[in-house]
């Protein structure tokens, strides 16, 4: 059904990757052994208070900065109360009506809120589930237990699964940068969940949102987005209303199930933590947040434009994907190789494209291509002293294993032909093959010369350079 336009916002939880817990001295670990990293605190024993942990204030405070938040001068903890076997205190300290940070923006989307909170216990479920007598069993890790989060929401400015997936991964490059967490979505450093609605297009209000849970990668999170705005647009379709509910998604079949139907703020009891000063950072943890702080995705564009000379496009590719970036900007640092210009287009072309094909999350400076033969590829390439085509067999092979493009070049033989006689035997055995095309150039029809360009192209394995072979087709014609 047309007609009906995607609303979507993200709520995203990022594990900050402190040495200690948000409210006592335990160690964060991931993969340890269980209830290792848990003390009276964390563990709610009666009598035991809370300090809030001033690292993850400030890296709290550092992402506000990238995200262009206003900082709260003065904040406040909220118990969250619930009932849940993941949480000893039955409550979850959080932030409610004055969160840490407010209105920013990013890329282009409204950020709402930022603030700070402890992230729940883990549980685990083993055996079958579901039945009084069966020999299911939950059972419950402490260590996560008490981890400090940035919740991070967002306006629902997003229109499509894929716009949701693109922003959120220039919020996980974002985010990276700021060495603040590991953003790693499948160990669950960092979390997002999708609110999705659908609504006549033009309309200004908002539908009834459903949340969804549980995608723990950039594609299951597009993938269970489009669902559920499938099935929304089904439901109306078919003259039923959408209900307010949480959705776990499914990855294995795409399916969404419901996991309880969606709790209201009331629900929560919210009231003022009782156990903790308000949040009031000094200049001192401002200034500690903002220092070296990464350039913003959109000045960064602008930079590599007006000063190095890089087009529009692929300056908004470096920008916009800071993995891509800090590839580029350590290329440039190499001693030598290819101009600005000239390498940005082997990193945002080529390089991009090899990776995409090779595993869509890969990270570039993890590839076998390093930044350094990249730029050095562009240079041989630039000098004329290998073809466009034959760049691109370089690149290939740098992906693959690696190693120096100038090595490649000399073991796979693909250096440019130059004037040393090769090319124009190459190009006298074109001209023999397609007669028909040579005499429809001399006759002064030059579209007819891609036939020949092609069967040189063939026979030099793309070796050569193509205004050259143009050139010399059209002077051995008579044309030139
Ligand atoms: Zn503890």
């Amino acid at each position: 059904m047309s007609g009906l336009e995607a609303v979507i916002g993200l709520e995203i939880h990022v594990q900050l990757a402190t040495r200690t817990k948000m409210f006592c001295g335990c160690e964060l670990s991931f993969g340890d052994h269980a209830n290792v990293h848990t003390c009276p605190i964390c563990l709610a024993h009666p009598g035991t208070l809370p300090v809030t942990n001033e690292r993850a204030v400030i890296y709290g405070l550092r992402i506000a900065a990238a995200l262009g938040c206003e900082v709260a001068p003065r904040s406040i903890f909220h118990r969250k109360n619930y009932f849940y076997p993941d949480s000893p205190k039955a409550y979850q300290i959080s932030q409610y009506d004055f969160p840490l940070a407010g209105p920013g923006e990013l890329g282009g989307i409204r950020v709402h809120r930022a603030h700070l909170e402890e992230d729940a216990a883990k549980l685990i479920h083993v055996g079958e589930s579901g039945r009084i007598h069966g020999s299911g069993a939950s059972l419950v890790d402490f260590n996560r237990g008490g981890t400090p989060l940035v919740e991070i929401v967002t306006e629902p400015d997003l229109r499509s699964a894929a716009e949701a997936r693109e922003w959120a991964q220039l919020l996980r490059a974002t985010l990276r940068q700021l060495d603040v967490s590991n953003v790693n979505m499948e160990e669950g450093s960092l979390r997002v969940d999708a609110n999705v609605s659908v609504r006549p297009e033009g309309s200004g209000e908002l539908g009834t949102k459903s949340e969804l849970k549980n995608m723990n990668s950039f594609r299951f999170l597009e993938r269970g987005i489009e669902a559920e705005l499938e099935r929304q647009r089904e439901l109306i379709a078919a003259g039923e209303e959408v209900q307010q509910e949480t959705l776990h998604f499914d990855p294995s079949d795409g399916s969404l199930t419901p996991l309880r139907s969606k709790e209201y703020s009331h629900d929560y009891r919210y009231f003022p933590e009782p156990d903790l000063v308000p949040m009031v950072p000094t200049e001192e943890m401002l200034e500690e947040a903002r220092r070296d702080l990464p350039e913003p995705p959109a000045a960064r564009r602008e930079r590599y434009v007006s000063e190095l000379g890089v087009s529009e496009g692929a300056a908004a590719t470096l920008a916009f994907e800071p993995a891509y970036g800090e590839y580029f900007e350590r290329a440039m640092g190499a001693p030598g190789g290819g101009s600005a210009a000239a390498t940005a287009i082997w990193v945002t072309g080529e390089l991009v494209g090899s990776l995409r094909q090779a595993d869509a999350e890969e990270e570039p400076l993890a590839s076998k291509a390093t930044p350094e033969a990249v730029r050095a590829l562009a240079g041989l390439v630039e000098e004329k002293k290998i073809s466009n085509g034959a760049g691109k067999q370089v690149l290939a092979a740098l992906v693959a294993e690696g190693g120096d493009p100038a090595a490649i070049v000399e073991r796979d033989g693909l250096g440019q032909i130059s004037g040393s006689g090769e090319l124009e035997a190459i190009v006298d055995r074109a001209i023999e093959a397609e007669p028909e095309a040579a005499d429809e150039v001399r006759k002064g029809n030059p579209k007819a010369i891609g036939r020949i360009v092609g069967a040189v192209m063939k026979e030099s394995k793309g070796r050569a350079d193509g205004d050259g072979v143009q050139k010399l087709i059209l002077e051995r014609l008579g044309q030139g």
